[in-house]
């Protein structure tokens, strides 16, 4: 997140989800250039190592636009946090316990799921199981495939970021033991 305030846009801010508008000015100053491809074998998005300094990054042409709005935030989340350094592109059909992984489908879910609509949320319901499930229920509309367990792992973190950034406590840490 840190890398797009350097990109000079807001993320995680009182603007997010990012309008598609924004999110392509954001894209284009973190080196990437997308296009819509078919991809096979229920991939989503596939991200390039850098070529004379460009990212070639494809989504599937399949995709709705809620699916297409994460796949690109993934996308992105691998390129600014480094993980094309070893010329191998990233494509979503990886070992979802990865921390690679993790860290690009809550840097999804950090746009798409802001903690400004968090906060807006009945009180009660700002409650641990509650505000998971709430969130679970925001990121089936943006992914589809996905096991329950990653569901569930997803929101559970996305939820205790949101606690984290709120009080500044580690408290109530969500179990990490299946994020590889
Ligand atoms: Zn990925």
């Amino acid at each position: 997140m840190a890398a797009c305030d350097r990109l000079g846009v807001a993320y995680n801010s009182e603007f997010s989800p990012l309008s598609d508008l924004t999110f392509a000015v954001l894209l284009t100053r973190a080196g990437v250039r997308w296009r819509y491809a078919p991809l096979e074998g229920g991939i989503c998005e596939i991200v390039w190592p850098p070529i004379y300094g460009v990212h070639l990054m494809q989504i599937d042409k399949h995709l709705t636009t809620a699916e297409r709005r994460f796949a690109m935030r993934h996308g992105l989340a691998h390129v600014l946090d480094g993980h094309l350094r070893d010329l191998t592109p990233a494509a979503d059909s990886g070992d979802w316990r990865s921390y690679e992984e993790a860290v690009a489908d809550l840097f999804a879910l950090v746009d798409l799921v802001p903690d400004h609509q968090i906060d807006t949320l009945p009180l009660d319901a700002a409650e641990s199981e509650q505000l998971e499930e709430w969130v679970r229920q925001q990121a089936t509309k943006h992914v589809s495939g996905w096991s329950e367990e990653r569901l569930d792992h997803r929101a559970r973190v996305r939820a205790y970021m949101h606690r984290w950034s709120r009080t500044g406590k580690k408290a109530s840490r969500p179990d990490s033991g299946t994020a590889g």
